[in-house]
């Protein structure tokens, strides 16, 4: 059973440097899960299985390269290149006819599965899974049968146990495991724009009632102007506060639109000081609703690095549970610092607070006190689009006096542009 327990050995070798290796990337910033991570993810686990396969005979190397090739050829497309890096690293372990085996049988597959991978891509998971184990099954049966032009006798029975039960095993977990990743992180998006649905929702209610106000200001006027005897003067003066009103109505609707619009992903250079400003102008209706002050006191300067909208979308969660803490009134500080390493900003609200119990809860996806009104997702938001922008939070708070929130993002060198 010596093929058998290689084989073994190679495939807990396999699932150690992918456990770790997604981990790592699911961790790191630099390195996201992107295509370019996962081709030397997948490219080094080739080589650990090569290096470490089972030489019974100088020229044959028993092994199980196939996974990731499999795996890294109908997930992520890059059939071709894990195959070029397979040949290369194989040809370093001597040119001999176990290379010209692997030449001849992984060419071929190499681009199958390029081509495989965009009809792949459609299928359902459960599908998918099935079609990767039955791909790793035909390869191992291709690689026994291939054994049985080798001149030196092996034990056959070990070996197609080995190839048929192993391969199909190790891409089995590992295809599930890929497949649950995949799954959580549509979930995690899908909440996302759940939450900011809803926020758009619940603003747009109180926008609406913003804008009626400048458009009934303004018809009033208008009908005042119908007013034959009206004289140019007086006229002049209705027709420049209808332009004003018309104007003022225009903005408001410009404000939500800038919340509301799709994200484009994009990392820019962010100016604090006025990003703040026009999310405190789109939330400025719901604190007039709710009596709310909101004051400001601003460091003159403070870049940081990180996707607008969604810095965006971060603070309108932050502010407008804020400004819901405080239904009777009160007053929102907001406030920024700057420093060398950092940028602080820190929101302070005069409302009803939380016990040490929900400070803990905090972030915690459904988690609301608010009944049918809250979605409960919109502090889990903010906690993961900070952390995406390697930012921290520190809440302080207590109950009947208010709730401040500290956020630090690293500062943007000005003339690090
Ligand atoms: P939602 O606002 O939909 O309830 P969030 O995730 O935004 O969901 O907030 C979760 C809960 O955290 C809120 O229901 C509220 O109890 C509490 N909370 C958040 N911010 C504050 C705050 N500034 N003051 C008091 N409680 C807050
Ligand atoms: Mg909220």
């Amino acid at each position: 059973m010596e093929i058998t327990k290689h084989l073994f050995f190679n495939l807990s070798l396999m699932i150690i440097l992918l456990f770790f290796g997604l981990i790592y990337l699911e961790k790191s910033k630099k390195f996201s899960l992107s295509k370019p991570s996962f081709i030397i993810l997948f490219i080094v686990t080739i080589w650990l299985c090569i290096q470490f396969s089972y030489t019974p005979i100088s020229y044959a190397r028993f092994d199980l390269r196939m996974i990731p090739l499999v795996v890294g050829g109908l997930y992520v497309g890059i059939g071709p290149i894990l195959m070029a890096a397979m040949i290369i690293i194989r040809s370093f372990y001597g040119i001999n006819i176990g290379f010209w085996q692997t030449l001849a049988l992984y060419i071929p597959v190499g681009l199958i599965l390029w081509r495989l991978h965009p009809w792949f891509y459609k299928q359902a998971p459960a599908r998918r899974i099935v079609c990767t184990v039955c791909l790793g099954m035909i390869l191992g049966i291709l690689t026994v049968l291939g054994m049985s032009f080798d001149d030196e006798p092996l034990n056959l029975v070990d070996a197609w146990f080995a190839y048929l039960v192993i391969p199909s095993l190790g891409i089995a977990i590992i295809s599930y495991g890929v497949e649950f990743i995949r799954k959580t992180n549509e979930m995690q998006q899908e909440l996302i724009r759940t939450e900011k649905l809803k926020a758009v929702e619940q603003m747009g209610a109180a926008i609406s009632h913003e804008i009626r106000n400048p458009l009934t200001a303004a018809s009033g006027f208008v009908q005042l102007l119908q007013d034959d005897y009206l004289s140019r003067q007086k006229r002049k003066e209705y027709l420049a506060i209808v332009k004003e009103e018309l104007f003022s109505a225009e903005k408001v609707i410009q404000d939500y639109l800038t919340f509301a619009k799709p994200s484009l992903e994009s990392l820019e250079e962010l100016n604090v000081k006025s990003e703040l400003r026009q999310i405190i102008s789109i939330l400025q209706p719901l604190a007039n609703q709710n009596s709310v002050e909101i004051v400001t006191d601003f460091s003159i300067i403070g870049y940081i690095k990180g996707d607008g909208q969604k810095f965006r979308q971060c603070f309108v969660n932050v502010l407008k549970n804020a400004i819901e803490s405080m239904p009777h009134g009160g007053y929102l500080y907001v406030s920024t610092e700057y420093s060398q390493d950092e940028v602080t900003i820190k929101v302070q609200d005069t409302g009803v607070g939380m016990n040490s119990q929900q400070l803990d809860r905090l972030g915690e996806p459904f988690y609301s006190t608010k009944g049918k009104n809250g979605t409960g997702l919109g502090m889990m938001v903010v906690y993961s689009i900070v952390r995406a922008m390697d930012g921290s939070i520190w809440v302080e708070s207590e109950v009947g006096k208010g709730t401040i929130f500290h956020f630090e993002f690293p500062t943007l060198p000005i003339n690090g542009k």
